[in-house]
């Protein structure tokens, strides 16, 4: 599983942590189902963001990408997202990314203009189809404004650029593209084709669709990626949490005033493909059925033991609740119906504790806990 990770020009928000924890929940629920999960992250280190940050703020855009690295990986640590195995930077892909785009020319899917390499969109007749999109319509969108490209629709592989964050390649110096970036990454862990490839649904369009054309005119093998899954948008007031719009809550700041444990309970109240709307009603709510979950299993923990070895029927109890959460989990991950199941799980425990006996009920609760682990929603 690859999932597209952050520009490191600035502190992560909210609708990151929407994004990363959506997709801690799904590895961690892969393998409660015991699947073994390779789970790989990019670190976008090189775009022109960075680069424009670092000029306005004249500072070198390694040193900055750095900072903002560790920041991010400090505010994941801080959310409990375990489950990545590894990150990569782009910074350090260049020869595959290079390698890829020499590729792409030699098997007549990119051609080299004065301003860098660009990939010919109407080679790839499946260009459109992961986002929807027709050909009529994909006309009408620019993608990156440049006189020297064959289309409007044709994207870059690589900019050239005599200075600043810049290397050595076949077209001179310069920078690759971001798309081409995730490919040569991914690719490089898993080979030609893999099983999962996640992100925020803003980038289906070009920036997924972009990757697919490139890795498949590349290998000549589809599908690329078997699944796609994209997180919904986190709105604030009717619109897009982010920088640009001024209206971002960084994710440290809302540790200050939450635990990680309930802005996971929160998010996982929406189904991730959908969007959310974020409000202090809907984060007061999670709090408070997060804390009645909590009473109930403290009171389930601290309750002195029965004497009826009543084993059968605890097993049936918690194979009950094991199977509606499964239930729900693998309709696509459908974290709301699980909560709640875990919600009746607890009400139930907190009221059987002192009729099982201690051997059951240390099972109730070790499978009780297996679950709600997935959610994150304990710690
Ligand atoms: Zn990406």
């Amino acid at each position: 599983m690859f999932v597209c990770g952050p520009t490191v020009y600035d502190y992560v928000h909210l609708g990151h942590a929407r994004t990363y924890l959506a997709f801690d929940t799904i590895v961690r629920y892969l393998k409660f189902l015991g699947y073994k999960v390779r789970y790989l992250m990019n670190i976008t280190d090189v775009a022109e963001r960075i680069v424009q940050r670092a000029e306005q703020l004249k500072r070198d855009p390694f040193e900055l990408a750095r900072e903002y690295e560790v920041a991010f990986l400090e505010d994941m640590r801080a959310l409990g997202v375990t489950e990545v195995d590894r990150c990569e930077r782009a910074s350090e892909a260049l020869p595959k990314m290079i390698a890829q785009v020499a590729g792409l020319i030699n098997r007549g899917f990119a051609y080299e203009t004065e301003t860098g390499v660009y990939f010919e969109v109407q080679k790839f007749p499946k260009f459109g189809q992961l986002s929807g999109q027709n050909h009529e319509e994909l006309s009408l969108r620019r993608l990156e404004l440049c006189s020297s490209k064959r289309n409007p629709e044709d994207f870059s592989l690589w900019r050239k650029y005599e200075k600043g964050l810049a290397w050595d390649s076949p077209w001179g110096r310069g920078r690759p593209g971001w798309h081409i970036e995730d490919t040569a990454v991914s690719m490089a862990a898993f080979g030609e084709a893999y099983d999962i490839h996640g992100g925020a649904s803003e980038l289906i369009f070009p920036h997924h669709e972009a990757e697919i054309a490139q890795a498949e005119s590349l290998t000549g093998k589809a599908p690329f990626v078997r699944y796609w899954l994209h997180t919904g948008l986190l709105n604030v007031g009717g619109r897009k949490m982010s920088k640009s719009l001024g209206n971002m809550i960084r994710i440290r700041d809302a540790l200050r005033e939450h635990t990680a444990a309930e802005l996971r309970f929160y998010f996982a109240t929406v189904h991730y493909r959908e969007p959310m709307t974020y409000s202090h009603t809907g984060l007061n709510d999670a709090k408070r059925r997060l804390n009645i979950l909590r009473k109930n299993l403290t009171a389930y923990s601290e309750a002195r033991t029965g004497e009826d070895p009543r084993t059968g029927g605890a097993s049936a109890t918690l194979a009950k609740h094991e199977s509606a959460f499964k239930r729900f989990m693998n309709d696509d991950f459908y974290t709301p119906g699980a909560l709640t199941v875990l919600e009746e799980f607890a009400d139930e425990l907190g009221r059987i504790g002192q009729k099982v006996d201690q051997h059951s009920k240390a099972n109730l609760e070790a499978g009780f806990r297996k679950m709600a682990n997935v959610m994150g929603i304990l710690s």
